[in-house]
């Protein structure tokens, strides 16, 4: 038998292809995306690098290559599937104003072909068919036709499937060109393309043409300065490299599935359900040890980030006690995936101790809550099975979910146990009135977009930096940033600090960023190795694992960090710094919010 291709081999085959085509390797992103209040979580290659696509110089040159650690919780409800994972890899190469369209398809197929041995006639591509606004992307099918790609494998799809952006309403955006690998599976009818979700088309790389702006009267413009964004997802082209079903039947979940079918005494592949209840445990627990994992981890909570990790944890229990397994698991089913990903990201195992630790506390907290849930159920069954209907009200079902925060899906359970049947409707009506009125906005956050680089945004992440160094002068160098996040309105700086800041502390650190911003320091920005600008003292909270150039952003002689940017050209554009907070972010860590008055 052919030797199957890994991810672990498919990673570094994509990357030393790209670099023997002059592309820079980088390193890839935090899931965390830093001073970007628009998503929750890194949903593409892409993301980390839309400053650069906006027109900012990379420090790393013009042609970049990286693989990214990618969530996507819109794909959710979709996990299950063959091929939608909460979690999965992204491979990616860039040209930010060097090479286009022709040399990008090129590359792909050239990949594709010479270097993954994918026979061209698995090989499907879809182009942008064209409408009022943007011509049809003939370039593209030309390009692909000249390989060999026939006419009728080219499809011309319409802007929902074909075109990229702007998240914004302006902003660089074009068409794309996606790679799509036929399973062999019969079609599903005659309308049945790439695209279709029936199963037999599997989408594996997508070619986005960043080559229009679009501007504010809706009208379409081409860029002088062109780029390429790609994007490839390992999980799916190993499954199709190694001619397996789904994602799922691949050597990075074999293992965390045999790990289920050892707790649970279930075995995949024998029936529907419990196929689809071992999927979802397996997708959710290897999503949940990335983000806890993570270079910028989070904790479970009711918010943000938290609050989906917090979904995702309480999920994969459901499913695991639906598949019978009892008592804790976790910590089983995490310790495979942190073998399984420890080389290609070391932080997982520098974080060992905090992912599991996080795990088996919210497992731990979940078994209460569903305890709990259980015991006020059983409290009101007296009083139901008095009642003359054998239905639960969508009332009494949201009471169970939100005082105890016991799910809907168990409610129905326990109900069905009793010959109950639970109002859904209701259920669902109570659940959406309360979503109205407490709306955090973490549930919009789901899809990608581009990261607000508004002025005042901008202005927040220079005095973050600005604080971040004031903490470490009155403070101590113990001092070190665990998370940012910034809004329009304010930023949130945490930091490593063992006890509460006095007020005289706090009132330091106020006057000593607002001095510097007082004396109207010019912002300056150096492109150099992480080692030089370690050695020149910048504050830098990542290694390097090849050698990379960076950015150092310097304020006047205040302040020196090794940062993407954007920051504001002078102080004197910032205004008047006041820290509105001070409090326990959690252990050892402390968290600021701060703003800036005019
Ligand atoms: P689909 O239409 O299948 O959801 P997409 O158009 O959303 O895919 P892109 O945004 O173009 O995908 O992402 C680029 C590549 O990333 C895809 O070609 C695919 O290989 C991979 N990918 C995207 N979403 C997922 C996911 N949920 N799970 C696994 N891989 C994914
Ligand atoms: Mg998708």
């Amino acid at each position: 038998m052919k030797k199957q291709l890994t991810a672990n081999e498919l990673r570094q085959k994509f990357i030393d292809f790209f670099v023997s085509k002059d592309h820079v390797q980088i390193s890839g992103a935090s899931l965390i995306p830093e001073n970007d209040p628009t998503v929750l979580f890194t949903t593409a290659g892409m993301h980390p690098l839309v400053p650069y696509i906006l027109g900012s110089d990379h420090p790393s040159g013009k042609r970049l290559t990286d693989y990214q650690k990618c969530i996507r919780t819109g794909d959710i409800e979709a996990v299950g599937d063959p091929h939608h994972l909460t979690f999965f890899e992204m491979l990616g190469n860039w040209s930010l104003g060097d090479y286009f369209k022709k040399e990008a398809i090129a590359y792909s197929f050239e990949f594709l072909t010479a270097w993954l041995n994918l026979d061209i006639s698995q090989l499907s591509v879809t182009v942008f068919a064209g409408d009022e606004l943007v011509a049809r992307d003939d370039e593209a099918a030309q390009t692909w036709e000249s390989f060999g790609i026939p006419r009728e494998r080219i499809y011309f799809l319409p802007r929902e499937d074909n075109w990229w952006g702007p998240a914004g309403e302006t902003g660089p955006c074009g068409p794309d060109s996606e790679m799509f690998i036929d399973t062999g599976r019969p079609s599903c009818g005659p309308d049945c393309r790439p695209g279709c979700s029936c199963g037999k088309y599997f989408e594996i790389w997508n070619d986005v043409f960043m080559g229009y702006k679009k501007n504010s009267d809706g009208t379409y413009e081409e860029m002088s300065r062109k780029c390429v964004d790609t994007g490839m997802g390992i999980e799916r082209t190993i499954a199709i490299l190694q001619g397996k079903k789904s994602v799922y039947e691949t050597e990075v979940f074999a293992p965390i599935i045999a790990g289920i079918e050892n707790l649970s005494q279930k075995h995949y592949g024998d029936n529907e359900d419990i196929d689809i209840s071992i999927r979802i445990l397996a997708d959710h627990i290897r999503t949940s040890v990335f983000i806890l994992g993570d270079q910028r981890g989070v904790a479970p909570s009711n918010v943000g980030q938290g609050y989906i990790l917090r979904r995702l944890i309480r999920r994969a229990v459901r499913h695991g006690h639906k598949l019978g397994i009892e008592g804790a698991f976790l910590g089983d089913l995490a310790l495979i995936v942190l073998e399984l990903y420890g080389k290609p990201y070391p932080e997982l195992v520098e974080n060992r101790e905090f992912v599991l630790k996080e795990l088996a506390q919210e497992e731990a907290k979940f078994s209460e809550t569903l305890a709990k849930g259980e015991r006020e159920f059983e409290k009101m069954l007296p009083n139901l099975l008095k009642g003359n209907s054998r239905q639960i009200s969508g009332r009494t079902a949201f009471k169970l979910y939100d005082t105890y925060g016991y799910p809907i899906e168990l409610t129905k359970e326990l109900a069905a146990e009793h010959d109950f049947t639970v109002d859904e409707a209701g259920f669902k009506e109570a659940f959406e009135k309360h979503q109205e009125i407490s709306r955090s906005g973490s549930e919009q956050q789901f899809k990608g977009g581009l990261a607000d680089h508004s002025d005042k945004t901008t202005a927040l992440h220079t005095a973050t930096h600005m604080l971040h160094q004031a903490l470490r002068t009155v403070l101590g160098e113990h001092v070190g940033q665990k998370g940012s996040n910034i809004t329009i309105e304010r930023l949130r700086f945490d930091f490593t600090h063992h006890s509460p800041m006095s007020a005289e502390e706090i009132q330091k650190v106020e006057d000593m960023v607002n001095e510097a911003i007082d004396r109207n320091l010019a912002v300056k920005c150096e492109t150099m190795t992480l080692d030089e600008a370690k050695a020149q003292g910048a504050i830098a909270f990542f290694d390097s694992k090849y050698g990379e150039q960076v950015k150092v952003y310097s304020i006047g002689d205040y302040s020196k960090e090794v940062c993407g940017g954007p920051h504001v050209e002078n102080t004197s554009q910032m205004g008047h710094f006041k820290i509105l907070k001070e409090q326990s972010s959690s252990a050892g860590v402390r968290r600021i919010k701060a703003i800036l008055e005019k």
